[in-house]
C-alpha cells in the first residue's frame, strides 16, 4: 500500500495550519512536506487509520511520518477495505466479529 503525496504538500500544509490558527504548526514538518511532495511512498500497514497514514521516510527507513489525508493525492493498493480496527485496544486486523487481541466483541470498526 502506497500514498502519493500532493505536489504542493508544503503549501497545503501551511494553508491548513493557517485555517487552524497554527495550533500544531511545525517548521520541520513543513520542510518534510517540501522534501516529500509529489513522491509515492510506502505506508506502514502495521497501524492503519481512517483519515491518516503512517508513512516510511524514504531517506530514513527507521522513521515514520504521520500524514493526514488532506496531504495525500492518491492511495494506491488500499488494503483498509480488508481490515478493521478495534476501538477498545487499537488492534488492526482482518475482518471479524471478535478482536484477535483483546477478544472483545462490538468494538471492531471498518477502517475504510
Ligand atoms: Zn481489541
Amino acid at each position: 500500500m502506497k500514498v502519493k503525496i500532493k505536489e504542493n504538500a508544503k503549501s497545503v500544509y501551511i494553508n491548513y495550519m493557517i485555517i487552524s490558527c497554527y495550533s500544531n504548526y511545525s517548521d520541520s514538518y513543513a520542510k518534510k512536506m517540501e522534501r516529500l511532495s509529489g513522491k509515492t511512498l510506502e505506508v506502514d500497514i502495521g497501524c492503519l487509520f481512517k483519515n491518516s497514514f503512517n508513512i516510511i521516510d524514504p531517506e530514513n527507513p527507521d522513521k515514520i511520518i504521520h500524514l493526514s489525508e488532506y496531504l495525500v493525492k492518491e492511495v494506491i493498493d488500499d488494503i483498509r477495505y480488508l481490515k478493521m480496527k478495534c476501538n477498545y485496544c487499537g488492534m488492526d486486523q482482518d475482518k471479524d466479529i471478535i478482536c484477535s487481541r483483546c477478544k472483545k466483541t462490538n468494538f471492531l470498526e471498518n477502517i475504510k
